[in-house]
């Protein structure tokens, strides 16, 4: 399915990096796990870094009831959400021409709080799943009171942009015969070994869900 541009989300700079197919931003909104989220407070810019999940077509905040943020974006606050991969530092012959291969996505949207117990749920089971999937099923679930106290909140995907950046330096021509080492030098987010808990009781070991953790960002 792709959601075709609006005015605010055509690329005018480098428009071949851009796509607007969800596909491609669902994977990107997928695999990262940060999310900046950009709104004016009394007319001042702030962007908070904060966890974000998809499910569907829509994208899902949670966070604390009293979190100015929250609160702003649950009263209607147009929001511009950012989501950013680095792939590789991208080396190149000249200094302008250095660069990073990245994945990056941009929604625009405002939020409405999400209400419906069966909604909530399924929101903040998202979220778990997509840091650690499987794990939502091995901890204690949410006590009313503590979903009293957590704000969950909807935008949907209808206004998104993706920009993609990927391949080798692109350096001026006559620069390619210059004495100097260019290529990529791939990055990537990876797990290491689990660190147990200073209180964990004697004798548990990491299940195979947290185990699973390192195989995917091996
Ligand atoms: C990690 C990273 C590093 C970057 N470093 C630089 C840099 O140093 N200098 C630089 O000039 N640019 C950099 N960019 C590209 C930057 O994000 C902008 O795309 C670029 O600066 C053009 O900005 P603009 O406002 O002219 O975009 P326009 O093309 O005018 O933006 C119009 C619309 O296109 C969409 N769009 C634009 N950029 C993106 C994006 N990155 N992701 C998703 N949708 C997008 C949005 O919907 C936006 O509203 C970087 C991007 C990433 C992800």
């Amino acid at each position: 399915m792709s959601t075709a541009p609006s005015a605010r989300t055509r690329l005018s700079r480098k428009p071949a990096r851009g796509a607007h197919d969800r596909e491609t931003i669902d994977a990107i909104l997928d695999e990262a796990l940060v999310a900046h989220l950009g709104l004016a407070i009394d007319g001042l810019p702030y962007v908070v870094p904060t966890l974000h999940a998809r499910v569907g077509d829509t994208l899902y905040f949670h966070g604390s009831a009293g979190s100015r943020t929250l609160r702003a974006l649950a009263s209607g606050a147009p929001a511009c959400i950012t989501v950013t991969l680095i792939d590789g530092l991208v080396l190149a012959r000249s200094a302008v021409h250095h660069s990073v291969n990245y994945r990056s996505v941009i929604v625009f949207g405002q939020a409405s709080p999400v209400d419906t117990p069966d909604e909530r749920q399924a929101a903040l089971q998202a979220f778990m799943d997509r840091l650690l999937p499987g794990r939502w099923d091995e901890v204690r679930a949410p006590t009313n009171k503590e979903l009293l106290v957590t704000s969950v909140l909807s935008i949907p995907l209808t206004e998104t942009s993706a920009k993609v950046r990927s391949g080798p330096p692109l350096d001026d021509e006559d620069d390619y015969s210059l004495n100097v080492w260019a290529g990529i030098v791939p990055l990537a987010l990876h797990a290491s070994p689990p660190i147990p808990d200073t209180r964990l009781q004697k004798g548990i070991q990491p299940s195979p869900v947290v185990e699973g953790l390192l195989s995917r960002h091996a």
